[in-house]
């Protein structure tokens, strides 16, 4: 892979590239016609959308590719499976698009769409008809924010909001600034996956970057790669457009089955996302979300794989960490022995959980907390209040 800085008059000179969406697959003649009739069932429940760059990166004469499992419908995402709201949301939602679950961060819903639509999406209810947890007025949440001195993070997500124009992203981050006790904002986003030109061709945005992140106010841009093969020549350029302007990068990305659950592949992705100053954040476990069964891995193996990763990686590629966005908080899987899985509240919705270790009777199908049994037969099992580990949490 090689990469070089592309200067902002060979932009304006070759002109801006844009990509080409994809909609519907029969627009893609790769796949049989008779399987793209099958999988019409499942467009039907869960939308698709793509486009010519990323399913450019698929290899068609692999029926297990993992770009393919990423992007392309299977017939598994019908299997009875989980639920539409796994983390319960809606239980922190504070007005339309505003969600506030932890003390000091507060999620901006501002975008229902994204470039494209990855099939073991936690939030698939959100592009779904009808669905209104998304707001693309934003200033219900911005008040919010604003009479909440308390919230210094606050994280834009959706939906992509890279997919809004850069004048919508602009007034979102002008509006920000105005708000003195908002030190952090966070850009989640696939973008630097699915179409890195939308920030290597956009000078506008790039200035924007450069503008509202300061060196005591910065934006992260948390960037979701999944697997090595997305980390492109023109997406190692799009990370590096967003360090250039000025953004810190991390990377987040759940664990999913025949995409990057393989020591192996998930070493390289840690590898190479920290060589490109994008190093890893979180690891998820995937939320039992419908839909996603043919992706979901147990608590247990995905612990394992992780392990083996950060094994095999050095320095900045072993700084992730592998945690359940449960409804009651961020958990992180500390450990697995022969007979326990012990875990800890890295952010808690409930105070009196901040902190709090916990171990849980091991149990190798379990693929969500709500499955483990405690240990001791109680909520708080085995450690007493005095080895709580006495955290004073910061922002997330
Ligand atoms: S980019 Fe994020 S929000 Fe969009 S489909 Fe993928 S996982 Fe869902």
């Amino acid at each position: 892979m090689s990469y070089e800085f592309i200067p902002r008059r060979q932009i304006q000179e070759r002109g801006v590239r844009r990509v080409r969406y994809v909609r519907s697959l029969d627009k893609i003649a790769t796949i049989p016609a008779e399987e793209r009739e099958a999988l019409k069932a499942v467009t039907n429940h869960y939308v698709f959308r793509a486009n010519d760059y990323y399913l450019g990166l698929i290899d068609w004469s692999d029926p297990n590719d993992p770009i393919r499992r990423l992007i392309i419908p299977q017939i598994e995402e019908l299997n009875d499976w989980g639920a539409l709201d796994a983390s319960n949301e809606q239980l922190v939602t504070v007005a339309r698009g505003v969600q506030h679950k932890y003390d000091h961060t507060v999620l901006l819903l501002c975008n229902e769409v994204c470039g494209g639509y990855c099939r073991y999406c936690f939030r698939k209810r959100l592009f779904m008809d009808n669905n209104e947890e998304v707001a693309n007025d934003v200033s219900k949440g911005l008040a919010y924010i604003a009479d909440n001195p308390s919230v210094t993070n606050v994280l834009l997500t959706g939906g992509d909001p890279l997919l809004m124009s850069t004048r919508r992203i602009v007034d979102i981050l002008d509006a920000l600034r105005l708000i003195p006790h908002v030190r952090i904002i966070r850009i989640g986003s696939k973008i630097p996956a699915f179409n890195p030109w939308r920030i290597i061709d956009d000078p506008q945005l790039q200035d924007a970057f450069l503008r509202f992140s300061t060196p005591t106010r910065r934006i992260y841009l948390m960037a979701h790669f999944d697997h090595p093969r997305e980390l492109t020549e023109h997406a190692v350029g799009a990370i590096d457009c967003a360090l250039r302007s000025r953004l810190i990068c991390v990377n987040q990305c759940p664990l999913i089955r025949g995409i990057n659950d393989d020591p192996t592949v998930l070493a390289e992705l840690f590898q190479q996302l920290s060589w490109i100053g994008c190093p890893p954040y979180y690891l998820f476990q995937g939320r039992p979300t419908v839909g996603n069964e043919p992706f979901a891995v147990p608590i247990v193996r995905g612990w394992k794989i992780f392990q083996e990763a950060l094994r095999r990686g050095s320095g900045l590629a072993r700084r992730a960490r592998f945690v359940m966005s449960h409804a009651t908080g961020k958990v992180e899987i500390m450990a697995v022995d022969d007979s326990n899985i012990f875990l800890r509240y890295h952010r808690a919705k409930d105070p009196a959980d901040r902190g709090r270790f916990m171990v849980y009777k091991r149990n190798d199908d379990a693929f969500w907390l709500d499955q483990l049994e405690p240990a001791d037969e109680s909520d708080a099992p085995k450690f007493s209040q005095s080895s709580r580990l006495a955290v004073d949490e910061g922002p997330e």
